[in-house]
Order: structure tokens, then sequence, then C-alpha cells
């Protein structure tokens, strides 16, 4: 994430905020822009006044870019579930943002919001199957039960996961959204991919199945950034997308605060053009250093992964992908 300033009084603005802290303007974000006024020319999005959504619509009563591209909203009589749904609108937006940054398709051929989000909570039957997270033709369904800090913190300790967070969960999910978006008609692209992940057509239900009874393999952090990447390729796919997306974010926001050397640009999309090598070597001299002042604090490691040669490799791929077809 880069810095923003409040149009009125030049005082620094974040990305979450409805208004400037200083001069209390009321503010809107737009993904192209920074902030602006929100007025006649920037209308508020309409779901601003339920989850404190902070862009521009592009017209009065309209949805913003973000909220567009969600179709089903959990149920709001439930108590809760209106501070849930704005916290994974918050990790969507920044989602969105690096996708619209990163050139990649918003839109299906016929011009609707692609990927789509269903958030979702468990059905209060107990006996009622529950809402998996999970992604098919275009549309991620994710259980709202992800937004609650004790639930997701049980179930990443449950699943012996170092790290587990709504943005990681967006992430991973639009990966196989753009896998298909950005492959499906392109057989030698298809290929190259296979190259690097493997038969993407090994049958996913056993796989995942042999996954889950076995474990991983006892070398797999050799080739893999976790555990669950080596249950099939969609999935490694997936969890390196996600990792290329933390790692461009990330590193865009040390960069606008001066953490990384200034011989990295500052912009996300230039820093896209930098081959993933060069960014994995800024990125793990950070995380190193970031790892230590988190300890420091008494917090979770700040990245708990490692970047082998594969690893990076594999990033390299999702990052030529990505970049692929951009006019220079
Ligand atoms: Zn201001
Ligand atoms: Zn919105
Ligand atoms: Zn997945």
């Amino acid at each position: 994430m880069r810095r923003f300033r409040c149009p009125s009084c030049q005082h620094e603005v974040f990305f979450p905020n409805t208004a400037c802290l200083y001069c209390g303007s009321v503010l809107g974000f737009a993904p192209g822009g920074g902030f602006s006024l929100i007025g006649d020319d920037n209308p508020a999005c309409a779901n601003r006044a339920t989850i404190d959504c902070n862009w521009i619509a592009p017209e009065p009563g309209a949805l913003c870019l973000s909220c567009r591209h969600t179709t089903v909203v959990p149920d709001l009589t439930v108590e809760g579930n209106v501070e849930k749904w704005a916290r994974i609108e918050t990790a969507k937006r920044r989602l969105i943002r690096l996708l619209y940054r990163l050139e990649l398709p918003l839109n299906d051929a016929e011009g609707n919001p692609a990927p789509v989000f269903e958030l979702k909570g468990d059905p209060i039957d107990t006996g009622k199957p529950r809402v998996l997270t999970g992604h098919e033709n275009g549309t991620i369904t994710l259980n709202i039960v992800e937004a609650d800090d004790a639930e997701r913190e049980a179930m990443r300790s449950a699943m012996g996961e170092p790290y587990r967070t709504l943005s990681g969960h967006v992430r991973h999910e639009v990966a196989h959204h753009y896998f298909e978006a950005l492959t499906g008609n392109d057989p030698a692209q298809r290929e190259a991919l296979r190259a690097v992940f493997g038969d993407d057509r090994a049958d996913y239900g056993e796989a995942l199945k042999a996954h889950y009874e076995n474990g991983p393999p006892a070398d797999w952090a050799q080739s893999f950034i976790s555990s669950y990447a080596t249950a099939h390729p969609y999935e490694d796919f997936a969890e390196t997308w996600a990792h290329v997306m933390h790692v461009l974010d990330g590193l865009e926001t040390a960069r606008a605060f001066s953490l990384v050397g200034a011989d990295l640009p500052e912009d996300l999309h230039d820093l896209a053009l930098r081959p993933m090598e060069r960014l994995a070597e800024s990125w793990v001299a950070l995380s190193v250093s970031l790892n230590a002042v988190n300890q420091a604090m008494g917090h979770e490691t700040f990245y708990p992964f490692v970047l082998s040669p594969t690893v990076i490799a594999k990033m390299e791929a999702i990052r030529a992908l990505i970049t692929r077809n951009w006019q220079l």
C-alpha cells in the first residue's frame, strides 16, 4: 500500500479511513487515484452507512468497485454479522485495489463482475452442513466465521498453520479464479504452468483426501510455500499466488515508509516488473528484521515462511503470468 494525503489539509490519511482525522473532511477512495472529498462529483458507496466502506461509487446510490464483487451478504439480523461482513470487506478492498493496479480483469466476458464473493454464516441449526470456504467457477464462498479472531486463531492452531488471515484467504481464493481466467483459453500458458506446479489434471478430490490422511512429504519446505500447497497443483498455485500478492503489497508499503532501499520503485506496477528473485531478496531481508521486531513485542512472527529457490521460481512464474500482456 502506498501512503495517502487528505486533499483538504494534506495530512496523512490511511487506507481504511472514512474521514480525515485532522480536519474532519469526509473522504472517499478510488483505486485508480487516492482520496477525494465525498460530494456530488464523488458519491459514497451505497454500503458506506452499513459497513463503513470508504470507496467512491460511479453514481449516487451505486456500489463501489469492490462492493460490486460481493453478491451474497450474510444475514444481517444475526448479531455480529454486520461487523464480520465489514471486516471481510476491508480485506477485500485491499485485494481489489491490488488486482486493479496489477491490471487483472475484474469482469467476465459478459461484463459482469468476476470473481464474485458470497459471504455466508453457518446455519443456526448445527445439524445442517457448515459453509465451506472455496472457489467454483468464479464464485468464491467465504465462511464469515473467519472474521472472528478467536475462531480463526482456533482453526489456525487446529490445522497447524503458521498464518491465517482474511487477507490470506481472499488472496488465495481469487488465485483459483485467475488460474482459469488467465490460462483457460491458452493451452501453451497452461502447459508452462504445469512445468512449474505439476499436472493440474490430477484428481482433485483424491489428492485432497490423501493430503488430509497422510500429511505433506517430509521435505515439502524445499519446494512449497506451505504444507497445504503440496495437496494439489491448484492449491500450490493458489498458495504461491497469495504470497506474490503479500510480497508486492508488503514491499510497496515498506518502500512508502522507507523500510527498503530506494533502488526499488515506489509504484506497485513498477515493482511487479522486477524479477521475483530481486523482490524476494528485499522481502527476506525485511521479514527477518520485522520478525525480530514482532518477537521483541511479544507478537507472533510477522512472516513465518521460507522462500526457497524453487518457491521463488514458482512465484516468478506467477509474476510473469500477471504482467505478460502489459503495455510498457
Ligand atoms: Zn484533512
Ligand atoms: Zn463499497
Ligand atoms: Zn484453494
